[in-house]
């Protein structure tokens, strides 16, 4: 517990980097809780500090959505990969908290992934209680592409991520310059409930009332959640592998869809 005393900020941010990759994170960036307040984007009561006052920093780690599983969507193996993934996210960022509590003897707390009771809450709320693609936004994780999605250079926007709040005095990673987004609009033709509207050279307009009925519509038929507007984005690494060919063939797609649900 004496570690705060004798560490500097950069040997207590290796600690945690080290910590939360052997806990199988893909993706670890922090930044300063000030950067809500000095590129405000949410209102001031989303803000870290405002939420949990003792927080300094903010740890995100993302881990990646295997692209042919997503895109099968909507589909059990796609749903499964989900909720897996959430599952994996809230035990990484748990005991990395507590290791940064327990061992490195600084306060800490993680927002769970979605943060929200169920889909059919966002209906009249359409807000969660924390955005981890802002905090991975601050933290240089990616940049938010016209979808609104975090786009990364591993994992384009497939990808989850998790956040610990932290009072640990670690040093903030560089934020990505530019956009990630190539503005190809894929993501705006290809959405079932036709959520997006162009604005400008801006990211488009997002109607997320429609995109959460969506939801709640294919939650009912036993398949969700929807994710078209990731799986077509051709941005991310992780498509370089499948050399622009489908990640998966239109039969193995009917077939994920037609069974399970
Ligand atoms: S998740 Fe589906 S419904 Fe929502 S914006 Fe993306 S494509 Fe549209
Ligand atoms: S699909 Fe195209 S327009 Fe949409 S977020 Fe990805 S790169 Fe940007």
């Amino acid at each position: 517990m004496d570690g705060a005393e004798v560490m500097d900020g950069a040997e207590v941010k290796d600690k945690i980097c080290r910590m939360a990759r052997s806990l199988g994170a893909n993706l670890v960036r922090s930044c300063s809780v000030d950067k809500w307040e000095e590129i405000p984007i949410q209102e001031p009561e989303f803000w870290p500090k405002n939420i949990w006052p003792w927080s300094r920093n903010v740890v995100v780690l993302a881990i990646p959505l295997f692209a042919p599983m997503m895109d099968t969507t909507p589909s059990m193996v796609y749903q499964e990969l989900y909720d897996t993934s959430n599952r994996v996210l809230d035990d990484m960022a748990y005991r990395l908290a507590n290791y940064i509590l327990s061992e490195l003897g600084y306060r800490a707390i993680y927002f769970p992934r979605d943060c929200y009771y169920s889909i059919e809450v966002l209906v009249d709320n359409p807000n969660a209680a924390f955005s981890h693609v802002l905090a991975g936004y601050y933290a240089g994780i990616g940049t938010i592409g016209d979808s609104h999605n975090l786009l990364s250079r591993e994992f384009g926007p497939r990808m989850r991520l998790v956040s610990i709040l932290t009072d640990a005095p670690i040093p903030e990673d560089e934020m990505i310059e530019g956009n990630l987004c190539v503005h190809c609009r894929r993501c705006l033709k290809s959405c079932p409930a036709h959520c997006f509207t162009e604005y400008g050279d801006q990211p488009y307009i997002m109607d997320k009332v429609e995109c959460t009925k969506h939801h709640v519509e294919i939650k009912n038929s036993h398949h969700w959640p929807c994710g078209v507007c990731a799986s077509v984005c051709p941005v991310g690494d992780d498509l370089k592998m499948y050399r622009k060919e489908k990640t998966v063939t239109k039969e193995g797609i009917v077939h994920c869809q037609s069974f399970g649900s």
